[in-house]
C-alpha cells in the first residue's frame, strides 16, 4: 500500500496532544491584541519563514487589528557544528525592509541557527525595527545564542507536529501541537 494512504501509520505517529486549538488560539488572540497596541499607526510587515510557520501567521495576522503587510520567505541555515551567521535564502522578501518595523512570525526555536542568521540578515537591511514572535520555544535544544522576544509557548526537548509543523512533509494541517511518535 502507498504509504500516503496508510491511515494506521499516519494515525500512530500522533502520540500525545500538548498544546490544544483552544490554547493556540488564546494565545494568539493576546499577541495580536499587544502586536496591534505597540505598532498602531506605524508600517508593520510580517515575515514568515516557510513552511513551518504558515498556519501560525494566518492566525497571528487575523489577530492584529491595525493595518499590516506580510511578506514570506525561505531559508536555511547551513547544517554544521558551528554555523557563524550564515544563510541560505532559498526565496527572499520582496519588500524594502528599511521602511517597515518588521515582525518575524517564526514557527519554533530549536537550536536558534535559523533565527539567528535570518535576524542577522533582516538587521543589515536597516528596518526601521525588527522583533521576533515564535509560536514554540525549545530552549533546552539550543546551540546558539538566540531568544525571541515573545514565544507563545515553552516546550521540552521533544519532536512536536502540527499547526504547521511537520514530519516528513505530514500533518501540518493538524489543528493543535502534538508529540511525535518516534517509533510509528
Ligand atoms: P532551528 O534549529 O534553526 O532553531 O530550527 C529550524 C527549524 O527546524 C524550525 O523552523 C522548524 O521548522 C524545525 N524544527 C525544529 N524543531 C522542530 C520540531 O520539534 N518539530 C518540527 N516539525 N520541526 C522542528
Amino acid at each position: 500500500m502507498n504509504e500516503i494512504y496508510d491511515v494506521e501509520k499516519y494515525n500512530k505517529g500522533i502520540k500525545k496532544v500538548l498544546i490544544t486549538k483552544e490554547e493556540i488560539a488564546a494565545a494568539i488572540e493576546k499577541a495580536g491584541k499587544e502586536i496591534s497596541a505597540t505598532y498602531d499607526g506605524n508600517p508593520i510587515l510580517l515575515v514568515s519563514i516557510l513552511k513551518g510557520a504558515f498556519v501560525f501567521m494566518a492566525d497571528l495576522c487575523r489577530a492584529i487589528t491595525v493595518p499590516c503587510e506580510i511578506g514570506f520567505m525561505c531559508a536555511k541555515s547551513y547544517e554544521g557544528t558551528d554555523s557563524t551567521g550564515v544563510v541560505n535564502i532559498t526565496m527572499d522578501l520582496e519588500h524594502d525592509v528599511s521602511k517597515y518595523h518588521v515582525i518575524i512570525v517564526e514557527d519554533i526555536v530549536d537550536t536558534g541557527r535559523t533565527l539567528k542568521d535570518v535576524v542577522a540578515l533582516l538587521r543589515a537591511r536597516n528596518p526601521l525595527s525588527l522583533r521576533v514572535v515564535t509560536l514554540l520555544d525549545k530552549p533546552s535544544r539550543r546551540k546558539v545564542e538566540f531568544d525571541a522576544d515573545v514565544s507563545l509557548f515553552t516546550i521540552p526537548d521533544l519532536y512536536v507536529i502540527g499547526y504547521g509543523l511537520d514530519c516528513d512533509e505530514y500533518y501540518r494541517n493538524l489543528p493543535y501541537i502534538a508529540e511525535y511518535n518516534t517509533e510509528a
